[in-house]
């Protein structure tokens, strides 16, 4: 199933960091066997799209850089997380964003210091510009400061959430004074509910 296939038309958008938001975050998950969907998702994720919001994953994948999988390999990997997440109940996420690189890649194509790397907000920028998605009535839900951070410089709305990473050093990359979340929650499904209270 092609990646774009089951995007509803919207303008606006749920961010939504992998690790840690919507999958238990394993450090490393390369196989499929690894994910484990974190409680709630499936109800956060028909809310959003019941709300008339698009779901879109933005993610920084070391794995890549670090040549443990490949581009391919992971976008395989994304249908069979967009394909548990179905089966479970949940609408098709609306699309998959990954940044490959990262400053010290083992993989020398993906050794740059690029423009989509958490905390930089180049993948939200894409996916705005490429979905027509207005960024100012978008939310950013991650679990690390970068997150919040990438949401911040692209103009959303941003909510950290603590069912992952959240109180894990820094990231490479990160700017000294990061920004402080607008929101904070437990997990994805508090944070959708609070979120969207009072939307129709
Ligand atoms: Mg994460
Ligand atoms: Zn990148």
């Amino acid at each position: 199933m092609a990646q774009s296939e089951q995007r509803v038309k919207s303008d606006r958008a749920f961010f939504l960091d992998r690790d840690g938001v919507l999958v238990e975050d394993v450090d490393l998950l390369t196989e499929a066997s690894q994910i484990r969907i974190i409680p709630g998702v499936v109800e956060a994720l028909q809310v959003i799209h019941e709300h008339g919001y698009l779901s879109v994953v933005v993610t920084n994948q070391t794995v890549v850089s670090r040549g443990l999988i490949d581009e391919a390999e992971l976008g395989v990997l994304h249908g069979h997380l967009r394909d548990q997440l179905v089966q479970a109940g949940a609408p098709p996420v609306s699309a998959f964003y990954v940044c490959p690189h990262h400053p010290h890649a083992d993989v020398a194509q993906y050794r740059v210091d690029c423009a989509c790397r958490k905390p930089k907000p180049g993948l939200l920028e894409r996916a705005s510009d490429e979905m027509g998605i207005d960024l100012s009535t978008s939310f950013m839900v991650g679990d690390r400061l970068s997150d919040v951070a990438a949401g911040t410089s692209a103009g959303c709305t941003t909510a950290l959430v603590e069912s992952g990473a959240h109180r894990a050093p820094p990231i490479v990359g990160m700017p000294s004074d990061p920004p402080t979340p607008d929101h904070r929650f437990p997990d994805l499904r508090e944070a959708v509910h609070s979120l969207l209270r009072g939307q129709s």
